[in-house]
């Protein structure tokens, strides 16, 4: 990690600092932000965290939840005066402002020191100090390693210890994708000495359906699961009309392209669904398929070469049918990783 001097002389006095994360938050994103807040309050700043948009109920149990300020739920003025009144603005889990939507604008004009902490690829440089590190598997990681940088272990506590594990667990799918290395390992097993909860942690966020959510899952796969064989992919279209009919809430269909992505065979997963607003995708993919490529050429989206997204605002239909005619384009590469 870089030199952290800066940040050193930052928070050694008292500040007003806004910590803010991407469009709706994964555990990740809140997991960062929560476990950064909560260190920095024991540290004696004023800290508030401001999400551009809801996120999960399964994410709700994290300490300090109940204090975030949602931008887009009327929050929008009360978010402005906080980040004027801010010295410092921490950007956690996205690489470029136009992920937080209309708070991107507020975030750039503002005038307190800016500090990005991520591991996407292409960072923006809207940043004071960064921390960029797209090897790192979670940005509850690398903001481990800055606690850790800063000489302050012995503050991280069980709450602080099970926000960052909670990213952490996503953000590897489990332990499970590539990105798992050995010091993630190590990340976590240090944060279990300093009192996280694994498995209440995994239990939380895993095993929180609804039966709701539970029911929508049994249909998409029985119902909607598309498998085009000659491309290796498999994908689900869900309309808005499907999301009513099973109660749909923010985070019901999280994970659910993994379960595409799961069939023998299947080298890239797309899950596409109608937001009203935009269709939102979803996109994973397994080896070296840059799932990201499709995103930000085709989809206004982006993100890493294994777990990518993006929206447009054509029809459910036509963005599927957009979808279906670039993978001949892709043949080569996904016959290549199909075994
Ligand atoms: P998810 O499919 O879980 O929504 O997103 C997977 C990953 O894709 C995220 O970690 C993020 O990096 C990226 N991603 C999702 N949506 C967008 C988007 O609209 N724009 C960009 N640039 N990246 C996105
Ligand atoms: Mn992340």
């Amino acid at each position: 990690m870089q030199d952290l001097k800066p940040l050193k002389a930052l928070f050694g006095a008292p500040k007003n600092i806004v910590i803010t994360t991407h469009h709706k938050p994964d555990a990740d994103a809140l997991g960062s932000s929560l476990g950064m807040a909560n260190y920095l309050l024991k540290k004696g700043h004023h800290v508030t965290v401001i999400t551009p948009t809801d996120y999960p109920e399964f994410l709700h149990w994290m300490k300090g939840n109940d204090g975030v300020v949602i931008f887009n739920n009327g929050n929008e003025d009360k978010s402005k005066r906080i980040v004027e009144k801010s010295d410092v603005i921490i950007a956690l889990d996205f690489s470029s402002l136009n992920r937080i939507n209309e708070l991107g604008e507020i975030v750039r004009e503002s005038k307190a020191y800016k500090v990005n902490i991520d591991h996407h690829l292409d960072p923006e440089d809207f940043a004071d100090f960064q921390i960029s590190n797209t090897q790192a598997a979670a940005t509850c990681e690398l903001c481990y390693e800055l606690i850790v940088g800063l000489g302050d272990r012995n503050l991280i506590d069980q709450d602080i210890a099970e926000c960052l594990y909670a990213g952490i667990m996503t953000d590897t799918g489990g332990f499970r994708h590539p990105n798992t290395s050995r010091n993630v390992h190590e990340v976590v097993a240090n944060l279990i000495e300093l009192g996280a909860n694994n498995s209440k942690v995994a239990k939380n966020i895993y095993d929180n359906n609804s039966l709701d959510r539970l029911k929508f899952l049994g249909f998409v796969l029985s119902e909607k699961l598309v498998v085009m064989k000659e491309y290796s992919t498999a994908y689900f279209a869900i309309t808005s009309e499907e999301l009513d009919r099973y109660n749909s809430k923010t985070g019901d269909t999280e994970g659910l392209v993994n379960y595409a992505l799961s069939l023998q065979g299947i080298v890239l997963a797309a899950l596409f669904t109608d937001r009203k607003e935009a269709i939102k995708m979803s996109f994973r993919s397994i080896g070296q398929f840059p799932a990201n490529e499709i995103a930000a050429k085709f989809f206004n989206g982006g993100g890493h070469r294994n777990a990518a997204g993006g929206r447009t605002e054509w029809s459910l239909g036509q963005t599927v049918q957009k979808f279906k005619e670039i993978l001949p384009d892709y043949k080569e590469l996904l016959d290549k990783e199909k075994n």
